[in-house]
C-alpha cells in the first residue's frame, strides 16, 4: 500500500493542466497503484493524479463496484444533462453540491500497459469520467456549477475546517457519509 496525501483546494497543482503520459513504464504502474490505494482508502469514487501532486493525465475510478484506471483520456459526451446530481471531490472534503454534467460519456484512452481502452458510462460513472478528466485540465467542479450555486459553495468552502490547509503534507480523515467524492 502506498497511500498518498490528497491535495486540497488552494494547492496550485489542482489548477495546473497535466501532461500526457508518454512512457508506459514501471513508474506509471506504481502511480496507478498509488492512486488506487489512495482512492480506496479515502474512500472515493475517483481520483486524478494531480490530486496526489503528480502532473500526468491519469485517473482511477471505483463506481458501481467497477474499479479501473484510464490514461490520456478523451471524452465524448451526450447532449442530455443531469442538472441536479450531487457531486463531491476529495480535494474539497465533506462538501457536495448539485453539478450539471452530461448523462452519458464515452471515454477513450489507454491502460497502464499502453493498450487502447474505450469505456462507456452513464449517470455516476459518466459524472466520474467528466470530473476526473476535468482535474487533468486544471478544472474543478466549482467551475461547472451555475453561478448562484458556485457562490453558495464558495462561502461554505471558505468556512470549511480544512480551508487554507492546503500544505502537501496535510492528511484529511473524511467523514463516512461522503462516499461519492471524486
Ligand atoms: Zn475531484
Amino acid at each position: 500500500m502506498a497511500i498518498q496525501s490528497i491535495r486540497l483546494f488552494g494547492d496550485p497543482v489542482l489548477r495546473t493542466p497535466a501532461e500526457p503520459v508518454k512512457d508506459f513504464d514501471k513508474e506509471l504502474r506504481k502511480l496507478v497503484k498509488d492512486l488506487t490505494d489512495t482512492m480506496m482508502d479515502a474512500p472515493g469514487a475517483g481520483l486524478a493524479a494531480p490530486q496526489i501532486g503528480v502532473g500526468l493525465r491519469v485517473f482511477t475510478y471505483y463506481v458501481d463496484d467497477q474499479l479501473g484506471h484510464l490514461i490520456n483520456p478523451n471524452l465524448d459526451l451526450s447532449e442530455d444533462l443531469d442538472e441536479e446530481g450531487e457531486e463531491g471531490c476529495l480535494s474539497f472534503p465533506g462538501l457536495s453540491y448539485p453539478t450539471p454534467r452530461a448523462i452519458r460519456a464515452v471515454a477513450k484512452g489507454f491502460d497502464m500497459h499502453g493498450e487502447p481502452v474505450t469505456l462507456e458510462g452513464t449517470d455516476l460513472m459518466a459524472r466520474c469520467f467528466q470530473h476526473e478528466t476535468d482535474h487533468l485540465d486544471g478544472i474543478l467542479f466549482i467551475d461547472r456549477m451555475d453561478p448562484a450555486q458556485r457562490k453558495l459553495a464558495m462561502r461554505e468552502i471558505r468556512q470549511a475546517e480544512w480551508s487554507g490547509l492546503s500544505a502537501p503534507t496535510f492528511k484529511f480523515s473524511p467523514h463516512a457519509t461522503h462516499g461519492k467524492a471524486l
